[in-house]
C-alpha cells in the first residue's frame, strides 16, 4: 500500500513537471535593434516562434517606411518633395499626430524635425545659438500639414516643413506587432519597443506586472509596478537621451513653443491606453505641458479612459484612478 502511494505521488509530480515544461517549450523571445531602440517580443503558445519572427519582419518593414535616417523612406520622400501619397500606416500616424497636436495646443508636434536636427541630441549637441533656434521655431509656427482623408495624400503648404514621427512611431508599431501576433493565434504576449510596452492577454493566467522605470536610477530599476492586460503603457522621460554642456542636461523632448528641451517640472510620465500611438504621443505631450496642464488634459472628457502615472521633480507621483499601480520605492509619494 505504502509503495502504491509513493508511486502515485511520483506520477503526479512527473505530470505536473511535464505540464510546466511543455508550457515553457511553447514560448519564444527575441530582442533586436529597430526603430532606434532595443525591441523585445515574447509570445506564449504553439506558434510563438513563427509569430515573433513575423512580428520582427513587420517591424523592419515599418521602419523602412518611417525612418528619417533613410533616404528611401516614405517620410524622407515626403520631407523632400513636400507631398506624397501614403500607405495606411504612415498616413494613420500622421493623422493621429495631428489630432494629438490639436488637443495639446501644439505641445506634441511632429513638425519639430528642423529643431530635432539642430539640437542633435543623439550626436551630443552642441547647444545651438538663439538665432538658429528662432529661425527653426518659425518653420514650426508656419507649418501647415494638409491631408486628404480619402486619397491618403499629404501636402506641406510651407516648403520649410519637415516631420519626425519619433514621438509616436513606437507606440503605433507596438499595436501593429500585437495584431501580427494575434493573427498567429497568440493569446499571451509582451511587446516592448524601447519602453513602449503592449501586453496581450495574461501571463500564465495572471495579469501582466510591468515595472515602471525610476527616472533617477539606472535602466531596469523600477519605482513601482503596474498591473495590466490587453493595454499599452508608454513612458517618456528626460533620462532616455540627452547630452550635458557646462553641467546642464539637454534632453530629447523639445518644447515646440520655446525651441528648448522641455523644462516643465516633470521627470517621467507614463500613459496607459488601448491605442499605442495615442499613448506615445500623449506621453511626449504631457512631458512638455507639465503637471497642471497635463492633468487638465488627461482628466478632460476626451481622454478620461486613459490612465497616467506622472512624477514631478520633487518625487511626487500623480496616479489616475482607473489603473492598478503600486509604488514600491520609498523615494516616491503619491501627490
Ligand atoms: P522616446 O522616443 O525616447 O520614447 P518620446 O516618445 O517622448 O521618447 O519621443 C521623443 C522623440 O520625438 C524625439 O527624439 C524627437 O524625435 C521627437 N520629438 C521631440 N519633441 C517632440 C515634440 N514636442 N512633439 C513631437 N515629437 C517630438
Ligand atoms: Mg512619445
Amino acid at each position: 500500500m505504502k509503495n502504491k502511494g509513493i508511486i502515485i505521488l511520483i506520477v503526479i509530480l512527473a505530470v505536473l513537471m511535464g505540464t510546466a515544461a511543455v508550457a515553457n517549450m511553447f514560448s519564444y523571445t527575441a530582442t533586436e535593434y529597430a526603430l532606434d531602440t532595443m525591441c523585445t517580443v515574447t509570445a506564449y503558445g504553439f506558434n510563438s516562434k513563427s509569430a515573433v519572427t513575423d512580428a520582427f519582419d513587420t517591424l523592419k518593414k515599418l521602419e523602412a517606411k518611417l525612418s528619417v535616417h533613410r533616404e528611401t523612406s516614405d517620410i524622407s520622400r515626403l520631407n523632400r518633395e513636400k507631398r506624397a501619397h501614403l500607405d495606411e500606416d504612415v498616413f494613420n500616424m500622421i493623422k493621429t499626430a495631428k489630432m494629438v497636436s490639436d488637443d495639446t495646443n501644439g505641445a506634441f508636434d511632429i513638425t519639430v524635425k528642423p529643431l530635432v536636427d539642430l539640437w542633435n541630441i543623439k550626436g551630443g549637441g552642441p547647444v545651438p545659438s538663439e538665432k538658429e533656434i528662432t529661425y527653426r521655431l518659425n518653420s514650426i509656427l508656419n507649418a501647415d500639414i494638409q491631408v486628404d482623408l480619402e486619397k491618403r495624400d499629404v501636402y506641406f503648404a510651407n516648403s520649410d516643413t519637415q516631420i519626425d514621427l519619433g514621438g509616436i512611431a513606437k507606440g503605433y508599431c507596438a499595436d501593429k506587432v500585437a495584431k501580427v501576433l494575434e493573427n498567429h493565434d497568440i493569446k499571451s504576449a509582451l511587446i516592448d519597443l524601447g519602453g513602449n510596452v503592449r501586453t496581450i492577454g495574461k501571463k500564465k493566467g495572471k495579469v501582466w506586472r510591468i515595472g515602471i522605470q525610476d527616472p533617477k536610477k539606472k535602466r531596469g530599476e523600477y519605482f513601482g509596478v503596474l498591473s495590466i492586460s490587453d493595454k499599452c503603457v508608454v513612458t517618456s522621460g528626460a533620462y532616455e537621451r540627452y547630452f550635458t554642456e557646462n553641467g546642464k542636461v539637454y534632453h530629447h523632448i523639445l518644447d515646440p513653443h520655446t525651441g528648448y528641451p522641455a523644462d516643465s517640472g516633470i521627470t517621467s510620465v507614463s500613459i496607459i491606453a488601448d491605442d499605442g500611438a495615442i499613448a506615445d504621443a500623449l506621453s511626449t505631450a504631457v512631458y512638455v505641458l507639465g503637471v497642471s496642464d497635463g492633468l487638465a488634459l488627461l482628466n478632460s472628457s476626451e481622454y478620461d479612459d486613459v490612465g497616467y502615472i506622472i512624477i514631478d521633480k520633487n518625487g511626487k507621483v500623480y496616479i489616475s484612478e482607473n489603473i492598478d499601480f503600486e509604488i514600491t520605492s520609498e523615494s516616491y509619494v503619491e501627490g
